[in-house]
C-alpha cells in the first residue's frame, strides 16, 4: 500500500477497517481531560472487554442463589466450566480442543511442563532459550537445571543476535542445535520475544529440533491473541501462555497451556492434582490418580471460575473476528506505523523490531535517555518502557485505530 503521512489517510484506513467498531467492546481510560487514552499497551495488560462484567456477574450470582449447588446448577455449571474455553483457545493457538487447557498462571504451567518435558540424562541435559528473554522463563528454566542438579552456567545456551543486529536468525537457531544438538533437552522460546517483538519460526525450528531429538516448548505470552499460531500442526510439543496481555481477561487472570496429543498417552511424569482425575471417578474420591487422557490430565486444582468467566468474555469476540482478519489488520497497521516511523529524519531512536513480528515494535532511544518516554506519556501515550533503552508500543487491531497511531506519530515527531 501507499501510505501517506496526513491525517486524512489516517481517517481514510480507519473508514475502510472493519474492524473499526470493535474498540466500543472496550472500556478505553481515560485522561483527566476527559479524552481517550492512546493505548499501546495491550501487549502488557490489555483492556476490559464491556461485557466482561456481565459475565463475572452471572457467576458471582449463580454463587449467591445456588451456593455450592452451582457446580452443577449454574447456568454454566462451574464443574466443567474450564471446558467452555477449549473451543476458544484451540481456535487462538491452532489446536485441537483436547489439546489446550485453561488452568493455573503462565510461569506455574511453564514449571509444569517441564516436569513433564525437561528429562535430562547424562547425555542431553541443556536446555536453549532465547538470550534477552522474559526474566521469570530465565528463572523458571535454571530453577529446573538446578532442581536436577545441573548447573545453569553450563547447560543453559542462550541464542544471541548477531553484533550490531537485534533479530536472532533462524540460520543461527539451527546452527546451535546442529552443533549442540545431542546434548539438548529442550528449546523452550518466548515464541513472539517480550522485548524485540521478534516471531520465531515456530515451524522450521521445530521441525529442526525434531530432527535432532530435541524437545520443543513455546511461552506464548506475547504470541497468544497476537500471531497466527499452527501448535497442532507444526508439533510442537508444549506451549504455555497468559491470557492478561493480548487475550484481555484482566490483571492476574488464569492461562493456558497446550499439550501435543501425541504426549497424552504417554507415561511423562507430571505433577498430579485432583481435577487432573478422570472425570466419572473423581468424586469417588480414590487414592489412585488416574488422569484424563487429555491436556486436562494436567490440570491440579479445581479453577477459580470468575478468572474463567473474564476469559470467556474475551473469547467470545476473538471468535466472532477470527485471528485471519485480527492479523490482517495488524499488518497494515504495523506497516503504517513503520512508514510514519521512517519518514522521522532522526539519529534519536532506531526500530529494533525485525520483519518478523506481530502488533509490538520497539523503540530504541539511542542515548538511553527515558525523558522521550516520559514526554510522551504527558502527551496521553500509554506505552512502556523496558531497561535499558527500549520503548515499547503496541497498536492492537482490536481496539486501536490508524488514528491513534497518527497522532502518536505527530507526538513523537514534535518531541523529536
Ligand atoms: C508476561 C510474561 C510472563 C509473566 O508471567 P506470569 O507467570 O503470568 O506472571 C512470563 N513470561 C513471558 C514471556 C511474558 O511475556
Amino acid at each position: 500500500m501507499n501510505y501517506k503521512l496526513s491525517k486524512e489517510f489516517a481517517l481514510s484506513l480507519d473508514a475502510g477497517d472493519e474492524l473499526r467498531n470493535y474498540k466500543d467492546c472496550f472500556h478505553i481510560p481515560l485522561q483527566k481531560n476527559g479524552k481517550q487514552f492512546i493505548y499501546f499497551c495491550g501487549n502488557s495488560l490489555g483492556l476490559q472487554p464491556k461485557k466482561t462484567k456481565e459475565f463475572i456477574n452471572q457467576e458471582l450470582e449463580d454463587w449467591a442463589d445456588l451456593g455450592v449447588e452451582g457446580h452443577v446448577n449454574a447456568k454454566n455449571p462451574w464443574l466443567p466450566y474450564h471446558e467452555f474455553l477449549s473451543k476458544g483457545f484451540a481456535k487462538i493457538v491452532g489446536a485441537k480442543q483436547t489439546e489446550v487447557v485453561a488452568m493455573n498462571t503462565l510461569t506455574v504451567n511453564l514449571h509444569l511442563m517441564m516436569v513433564s518435558f525437561f528429562r535430562p540424562t547424562p547425555e542431553r541435559y541443556k536446555i536453549i532459550i532465547e538470550s534477552d528473554a522474559f526474566p521469570s522463563d530465565i528463572y523458571a528454566v535454571e530453577s529446573q537445571l538446578n532442581f536436577h542438579g545441573l548447573k545453569p552456567k553450563e547447560c543453559l545456551i542462550k541464542l544471541h543476535p548477531r553484533v550490531g543486529e537485534s533479530e536472532i536468525r533462524t540460520e543461527d537457531v539451527y546452527k546451535i542445535i546442529e552443533k549442540e544438538g545431542d546434548t539438548v533437552a529442550l528449546i523452550m522460546l518466548g515464541g513472539v520475544n517480550y522485548y524485540t517483538g521478534q516471531v520465531f519460526n515456530f515451524k522450521k525450528i521445530t521441525e529442526f529440533a525434531h530432527k535432532k531429538n530435541i524437545v520443543v516448548g513455546f511461552d506464548l505470552a506475547h504470541a497468544a491473541g497476537n500471531v497466527s499460531l499452527e501448535l497442532h500442526n507444526w508439533q510442537v510439543d508444549f506451549a504455555v501462555w497468559c491470557s492478561y496481555k493480548y487475550l484481555n481477561s484482566g490483571p492476574g487472570s488464569i492461562a493456558g497451556a497446550f499439550i501435543h496429543e501425541k504426549h497424552h498417552n504417554s507415561n511423562l511424569p507430571r505433577f498430579a492434582g485432583w481435577w487432573g482425575h478422570n472425570k466419572e471417578s473423581r468424586f469417588d474420591m480414590p487414592d489412585n490418580f488416574l488422569p484424563i487422557k487429555t491436556v486436562e490430565g494436567w490440570q491440579l486444582s479445581n479453577p477459580p471460575i470468575l478468572s474463567l468467566a473474564a476469559i470467556r468474555a474475551s473469547l467470545d469476540i476473538f471468535d466472532e473476528v477470527g485471528m485471519d482478519r485480527l492479523v490482517a489488520k495488524s499488518k497494515i497497521m504495523i506497516d503504517y506505523l513503520m512508514f510514519l516511523l521512517n519518514s522521522i529524519r532522526t539519529d534519536r531512536i532506531e526500530v529494533i523490531t525485525p520483519e518478523s513480528r506481530g502488533c509490538q515494535v520497539s523503540i530504541r532511544v539511542i542515548d538511553a535517555n527515558k525523558k522521550l518516554f516520559d514526554q510522551i506519556s504527558r502527551k496521553g501515550v500509554i506505552a512502556d518502557w523496558r531497561e535499558p533503552d527500549v520503548i515499547r508500543v503496541a497498536p492492537v487491531p482490536l481496539y486501536n485505530s490508524f488514528l491513534d497511531i497518527f497522532k502518536f506519530y505527530n507526538i513523537l515527531i514534535k518531541l523529536l
